[in-house]
């Protein structure tokens, strides 16, 4: 298989593609125990409260509801039309704000919030305009902090546009996964290009300027590089800021309903790679940045003005140019980043409720960063961010000799340098253009908790 820029032979494909986590955390939330409980959070609210007005927070909102189930989705979902469930909902989000403000009396900022879900527009604009302003009664924003948003153009309403607009939202994430209606069929969105196409161009007219993303899947049923590349094309004509072109992950184990999805019409990884490498190609093409593994942005976008200058940073939410210190999640299911904590909420809506109702945060498990993980945490998140990790820099922040500290590391790097998606000098550890879509493997190598995981049964998906 070659293209014009990088060329991966199927044997070396086969290699690379295993099982492998994405590293939206490390340790990744399958080290995640319910021995960090709600005494411990409070304990790192209470570190992160002592930080000081000066240190912005970022927060991160889960509304997990959707009117009917993609069979591709990964998301913590609750699907019903029952909107009483919703309002209740909404009802105990506000309590659970009410307590987290209760233990962060002195740091009141915000340089970035993010509503996600399920499908946040999902409410009404005056239920989303209540919760937002009793979040308001608490949290400050910066004046350029970003307010971002998922919408599903299937139920977004022109209202709920301007309404979002009115709110000071700044930045909308699109589901688009593939416009192909054969793909939709198998996964079973049906979302027109009319509706996608009037939807950016309302959006645009109301004031979101800039910051609008699209979340593109390749891997999915039925996709072929015909239909893929004409899709492409479709994306590239609307202009989105930002694109995300994320590799399906097929976990039926996890996400049961994805058994649902025809197996013999998934692509193989062969072809996966191709339509990977078509969407690189076509956004380059079109004047578009590589961000990180699998984003894509236009060159003024500040995410590609920080991956040029190797400045981006990732947490829960995705890239960002906002490193805020703590991350607070809020809703059932929802991870925060907690003074070197992680902390998962409970992902049942019975069990969120149940800790509101006894005044307790509804922490379900965590897991709290010890000097190592912190280590390889900062050198995991460099690689997906910057593809790059100076060993200098790794001495300065942690005392540690590089080479020393890393040998295992180092020697498991050998089939990746060996296939030239990694080169190891004396100063760094650079991923290569070519190592791109295998920068999880490059990270796995750094990874202290992968072998005992991946030993008993497949947990993660595969990493092409
Ligand atoms: S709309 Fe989004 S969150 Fe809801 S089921 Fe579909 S993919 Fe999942």
């Amino acid at each position: 298989m070659e293209t014009n820029r990088y060329t991966v032979t199927e044997e070396t494909l086969r290699r690379f593609d295993k099982p492998g986590p994405r590293y939206t955390s490390y340790p990744t939330a399958v080290e995640f125990h319910a021995g960090v409980d709600e005494a411990a959070y409070r304990d790192r609210l209470a570190k992160a409260d002592a930080c000081g007005p000066d240190a912005p927070l970022s927060f991160y909102t889960h509304l997990p509801f959707c009117e009917h189930r993609c069979l591709f989705c990964g998301c913590h979902v609750v699907i019903t039309r029952n909107l009483d469930i919703g309002a209740k909902y909404l009802d105990y989000l506000k309590r659970e704000i009410d307590l987290v403000a209760s233990l962060l009396s002195k740091r009141r900022t915000v340089a970035q919030l993010q509503w996600g879900g399920g499908t946040p527009t999902y409410f009404t604009p005056d239920q989303l305009g209540d919760l937002l302003g009793h979040f308001k009664k608490y949290f400050t924003f910066e004046s350029d902090a970003e307010i971002a948003v998922e919408v599903d153009p299937r139920v977004t309403t022109t209202e709920h546009l301007d309404c979002l607009v009115e709110l000071g939202f700044n930045r909308l994430s699109m589901g688009v996964q593939d416009l192909t209606p054969e793909v939709q069929e198998a996964i079973t969105r049906n979302q027109t290009v009319e509706q996608t196409r009037a939807m950016i161009e309302y959006a645009r007219k109301v004031g979101f300027t800039e910051g609008i993303n699209f979340d593109l899947i390749y891997g999915l049923p039925r996709q072929q590089l015909e239909t893929f590349d004409k899709n492409l094309g479709q994306v590239i004509e609307l202009r989105p800021d930002r694109v995300a072109v994320y590799s399906f992950a097929y976990v039926p184990w996890i996400k049961g309903h994805q058994k649902k999805l025809d197996k013999e019409e998934l692509p193989s990884p062969d072809l996966k790679f191709k339509l990977y490498l078509m969407a690189m190609e076509r956004f380059l093409e079109a004047g578009y940045e590589p961000i990180g593994m699998d984003h894509f942005a236009l060159p003024e976008d500040e995410l590609a003005q920080a991956a040029r200058n190797r400045r981006l940073y990732r947490n829960f939410m995705g890239y960002t140019v906002k490193p805020a210190s703590d991350m607070i999640a809020l809703g059932v299911s929802g991870i925060g980043d907690v003074q070197r904590g992680y902390f998962q909420n409970e992902k049942k809506l019975s069990a969120y409720y149940a800790a509101i109702d006894d005044g307790r945060l509804p922490v379900s498990k965590g897991y709290l960063l010890d000097e190592d993980d912190r280590i390889r945490r900062y050198v995991i998140t460099q690689l997906m961010c910057n593809f790059h990790v100076r060993k200098a820099k790794v001495a300065e922040l942690f005392g540690i000799a590089f080479d020393d500290y890393f040998a295992v590391s180092l020697e498991r790097l050998q089939e990746p340098i060996e296939a030239g998606f990694v080169e190891v000098t004396g100063d760094a550890v650079t991923v290569t253009d070519a190592g791109r879509l295998f920068v999880r493997n490059v990270c796995m190598a750094f990874d202290r908790y992968l072998e005992a995981k991946q030993r008993d049964k497949p947990i993660f998906s595969r990493t092409v």
